[in-house]
């Protein structure tokens, strides 16, 4: 497994590269866990090379503290990566993505003001400009996202229609634990007790079809919301757990009701 630090040892990798394989793009901030490992797996089924970037990228955290406590993995990371085979690791210098300061950024004017766009402002221009920059530089035949984020997804998708890249834009299902919540690298953050009210979260929006009763068990469970809405058939929801936030989504139709256990 390759990895560079450096965006040229990159290109001159890429240059050597038959033209007629294709190349796989998986873009992470690292904290690696079963998600992203399901997005690697789909990329070496469809394409003959991966490549991985681990990039936390501090455009996209309008909170500071948030950024400065993100899980920092690297060494578990890279093993991680070697045991499933990924051919190529990008981990570039903030000063090398951003050699232009920042003053080139993408907007988009709609759809990236809703949800969490609205509790987070700047958050997607700082992803669209990561993920165009990564997509440009990885030269990839197809790119992968996961659809945990499922906003941040279709806003990409929609980005690479809207500046005709080549690259061709492909979701994969949210992996979750056994108890429902979805695997997320901010779950290293949550102590046990934390842990139990993610489980409820997931829990709670994934079993009441009505939006108001979801709210109202989620607010007597003292799980602080940031949104919970839907739009074109899909439920998304955020919430905060001891200051650490939490998303989640699914189509409305997995809405599944069971008994609805109260927390002992
Ligand atoms: P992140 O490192 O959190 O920026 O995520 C990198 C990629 O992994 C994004 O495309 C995420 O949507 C995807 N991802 C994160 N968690 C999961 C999950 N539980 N299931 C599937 N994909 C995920």
């Amino acid at each position: 497994m390759k990895i560079c630090q450096e965006i040229d040892d990159w290109k001159a990798i890429k240059e050597t590269l038959p033209k007629d394989k294709t190349l796989g793009v998986v873009m992470t901030m690292g904290a690696l866990h079963s998600g992203h490992a399901s997005l690697i797996k789909q990329s070496q089924k469809d394409n003959d090379y991966t490549l991985v970037s681990i990039f936390i990228n501090p455009t996209q955290f309008n909170d500071k503290k948030d950024f400065d406590h993100y899980p920092n993995t690297w060494e578990s990371d890279i093993q991680l990566l070697k045991s499933l085979n990924v051919d190529f690791v990008l981990s570039p210098h903030k000063e090398a993505l951003y050699h232009d300061n920042y003053h080139y950024q993408i907007n988009e004017k709609h759809f990236s003001h809703i949800l969490c766009g609205r509790a987070r402002p700047g958050h997607f221009d700082g992803v669209l400009t990561i993920v165009m920059k990564l997509l440009l530089i990885s030269g990839a035949t197809r790119a992968y996202f996961g659809e945990k984020d499922y906003q941040q997804y279709q806003l990409i998708k929609k980005m690479a229609e809207a500046f005709f890249v080549p690259t061709k834009i492909i979701s994969c299902p949210t992996v979750r634990e056994k108890t429902g919540l979805a695997l997320s690298s901010r779950n290293l953050r949550l102590n046990n007790q934390a842990k139990e009210k993610a489980i409820r979260f997931a829990h709670i929006i994934q079993t009441h079809h009505c939006l108001t009763d979801a709210i109202t068990q989620l607010e007597k469970e003292n799980i602080q919301i940031d949104y919970l809405e839907e739009h074109n058939q899909r439920r998304y929801a955020a919430v905060f757990i001891d200051g650490i936030r939490l998303i989640d989504n699914f189509p409305i139709s997995e809405i599944h009701m069971t008994q609805d256990k109260e927390p002992s």
